[in-house]
């Protein structure tokens, strides 16, 4: 996972490095080593304090992170910062939530470093769909309930009309759906995918701050579950998941000592 494609002998190296899903101990061994070398850190709005810490504390860390509506730096500012202080000759590292080949926009960082002549890494990690499925006990795929596996984004389109999606693909039985990015139009989503022909009892959760302390999963159908996400307040990140795999929870969940209140 090295290249080097003209790197001048100032140039300094930029390690992409995917921080996992939430909790630190989801970091990969070879992450956790770039990190422990790192001098200087620029990473996103998902990436935990926890994570942060792992690097010396003499490393210099710049949050360029990105939400919905809160843009530390715009996108192309991000790479153009990357680029300036990696010709400065500062080796560093981008540090991105889950992996960031999967919605994290490393492909475009990726093909900047590449095309700008900057040697660059590419550490992946365990993105929030794997840790989802561990920590909630949704197999993602599973012989008897789908052969295939299919992430999409539940992004509005920049005109704010409806989500790019192919809806009829995504609606094909015997496959698992996780959205990113969908909590906004999980309503959406689920009408969308009945109107194209899932069945409306298909089961689906929505695993908030996955792997996390706090993580929190709610389950129904395509049909119910809208309206349980929203008496629950269920806030980003969160990602949905919708397929025959959701009704093997129940007996796959993590069991946790109950709770006093809790029912047995
Ligand atoms: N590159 C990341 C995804 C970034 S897009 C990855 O591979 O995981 C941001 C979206 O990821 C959020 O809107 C949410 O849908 C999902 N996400 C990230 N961390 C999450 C977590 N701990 N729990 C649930 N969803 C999460």
């Amino acid at each position: 996972m090295q290249r080097d494609i003209q790197a001048g002998p100032a140039c300094g190296r930029v390690t992409l490095l995917g921080a996992g899903p939430g909790d630190p101990e989801l970091l990969t061994l070879k992450g956790l080593k770039a990190l422990q070398g790192a001098s200087l850190l620029l990473y996103d709005a998902l990436v935990s304090d926890e994570i942060l810490a792992l690097a010396p504390a003499s490393a210099e860390r710049l949050y360029v992170g990105k939400q919905a509506s809160r843009h530390a730096l715009p996108q192309d500012e991000i790479i153009a910062l990357m680029l300036r202080l990696a010709r400065e000759g500062r080796s560093l590292v981008r540090l991105k939530g889950g992996d960031g080949y999967i919605f994290g926009r490393g492909g475009e960082e990726a093909i900047a470093l590449a095309e700008a002549g900057v040697p660059f890494d590419v550490i992946p990690g365990l993105s929030a769909a794997q840790g989802a499925a561990a920590s909630a006990g949704i197999p993602l795929t599973h012989r008897d309930h789908a052969a295939a596996l299919v992430f999409a984004t539940g992004h509005l389109r920049a005109d704010g009309q409806g989500i790019d999606l192919d809806w009829a693909a995504l609606a094909r039985p015997r496959q698992t759906l996780v959205i990113y990015m969908g909590v906004g139009t999980l309503a959406l989503i689920c009408r969308e995918l009945v109107a194209h022909g899932l069945p409306a009892d298909t089961p689906a959760a929505v695993v908030e701050r996955a792997t996390l302390p706090d993580e929190r999963c709610i389950t129904g159908t395509v049909t119910t579950l809208p309206q349980l996400a929203l008496e629950q307040r269920v806030r980003t990140p969160a990602l949905i998941v919708v397929g025959g795999v959701v009704g093997l929870r129940p007996l796959l969940q993590r069991k946790t000592p109950a709770a006093p209140d809790a029912a047995p």
